[in-house]
């Protein structure tokens, strides 16, 4: 047992028990744990002010920042205890290698501190605490953002350290029983490593929160109403089921008319077209002009957007050279000359629309035209040139995919992207990873999979376009 797995056991039961017991050929790289490795390796070299060492020995000399020890020791009721400390820190005190001693420091991503963040710390420290002869009161969660550290102090509380050791029974028992349910909360697979295999069974097992917009309350509400799986959902009447989505208020009868479409064209694979609103027929309107597509790769952490790519298509069914994609790399945050690229490309012909798949390139943008001072007339036509495909989809079909991003939509349309396995996060790996080697190899990584994003967006429009004109 150790702090890997009651992390893992706080986050997700299921999840520690595949950690410790679960096949490892069913898990996944997750790019959102390597981002986070190769940050905390950044941070805590920087926290240590490069004075890092690894293990035991680096304690007894006495190192600024200590990482890669590990820790053993017998917990209540006998049951074995380890600790893989992300990083110990050096403070004053008295410890049995001299005049200082250390506390733990985990690395956090993103604002958030959580409770895995506590728990980890202070089961770090109940197990240091006798290893190294000296009292810790307080432990470290570090972030990193704008290229700043902060440092949140937290307070290893008795009442933290009781919860901790009850969290670690729990644990104990868990591990050593069967298979755990999947989460309710299914926002956690995002990012997990077993979410693969996971989504396996849901899917199998017509798991509620397979329909776009269910969540774990809304399938709360549907089970205690009866309803416990998809094929139950999509054969629901919609008034009865709106009587029972009190949640959504005047919305409610709409979100059952939605949920049991989805659930049909889910288990059918076929897709429903529902009433087409303004934006499909706006975007029909401007089929003929030429348009430009749109995608930025960001580092959300920093607020840095450091790659905008353009599409130029001069007619939507026309064959697509490689000229036509152009990427303007912003390597240095604000710098000048790319965002004068940036809104030369925009303003490129003035009846040209801008396809983008999300509300993020539209938002960022608009920021930027502010922060430049463009006028108000300028600003005025950027926004009524912008058309979001993700928005005209929702509004017109409801797609037998179990969410809604350009990844899943434009894979279900039988886009493919040319890298294997890439998403946004993995772009996000890449970046990093240039940062910290200037490999250019890593800039064309990037660069091609956003030059896919935009093909992909443009396959979802060619998809909308055509499907509209076989209707109509
Ligand atoms: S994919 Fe979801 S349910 Fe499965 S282990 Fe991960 S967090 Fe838990």
């Amino acid at each position: 047992m150790n702090n890997l797995y009651l992390k893992s056991f706080i986050r997700c039961k299921r999840k520690a028990w595949l950690d410790y017991k679960g096949n490892k050929s069913d898990k996944i790289w997750s790019p959102h744990q390597s981002i986070e490795i190769v940050n905390q390796y950044k941070n805590f070299y920087k926290l240590s002010q490069g004075d890092l060492y690894a293990g035991i020995k680096a304690c007894q000399k006495g190192s600024n920042g200590v990482i890669g020890l590990k820790v053993k020791s017998k917990l209540i009721n006998n049951i074995n205890a380890e600790i893989y400390p992300q990083l110990l820190k050096k403070v004053r005190g008295q410890s049995k290698w001299g005049e200082y001693k250390y506390i733990p420091v985990v690395y956090k991503l993103g604002y958030r501190t959580t409770k895995e963040h506590l728990f980890d710390l202070a089961f770090c420290a109940i197990l240091l605490e006798p290893f190294q002869g000296s009292k810790i009161e307080k432990g470290f969660v570090i972030s990193n953002h704008s290229n700043n550290i902060n440092i949140e102090k937290i307070d290893l509380s008795k009442r933290l350290r009781k919860k901790v050791l009850n969290t670690f029974l729990s644990l104990n028992v868990n591990l050593k029983g069967s298979i755990p349910e999947i989460t309710e909360d299914r926002k956690k697979c995002t990012i997990c490593s077993w979410q693969k295999f996971c989504d396996a069974e849901a899917k199998n097992n017509g798991f509620l929160t397979d329909i776009d917009g269910v969540g774990s309350k809304t399938a709360l509400i549907l089970k205690n109403n009866g309803i416990s799986n998809i094929k139950e959902l999509a054969t629901s009447k919609k008034m009865e089921l709106g009587e029972k989505l009190l949640q959504f208020k005047e919305q409610k009868f709409e979100k059952a008319s939605k949920f049991i479409n989805q659930s049909k064209a889910y288990l059918s694979g076929i897709p429903i077209r529902i009433y087409a609103k303004d934006g499909l027929s706006n975007f029909f309107s401007k089929k003929d002009s030429g348009f430009l597509i749109f995608d930025i790769e960001s580092n959300p952490d920093e607020k840095h957007d450091f790659l905008y790519g353009f599409l130029k298509v001069n007619h939507l069914f026309e064959k697509i050279e490689d000229s036509f994609y152009d990427p303007i790399l912003n390597l240095k945050k604000n710098s000048k000359k790319s965002y004068h690229e940036i809104f030369q490309k925009l303003f490129y012909k003035e009846n040209w629309p801008v396809l983008h798949y999300g509300e993020t390139e539209k938002i960022s943008i608009l920021n930027l035209a502010r922060q430049l001072n463009l006028d108000s007339q300028a600003i005025e036509i950027l926004k009524s040139k912008f058309i979001d495909l993700h928005l005209i989809t929702r509004e017109a079909w409801i797609l037998p995919i179990k969410n809604y991003s350009l990844k899943t939509v434009a894979n279900w349309m039988g886009f493919k992207w040319k890298q294997k396995n890439v998403s946004g996060s993995k772009a996000l790996y890449w970046w990093i990873q240039y940062k910290t080697t200037s490999n250019s190899l890593f800039l064309e990584k990037i660069i091609k999979y956003n030059r896919d994003d935009c093909l992909a967006t443009l396959h979802i429009a060619k998809w909308l376009i055509n499907k509209n004109e076989n209707i109509t």
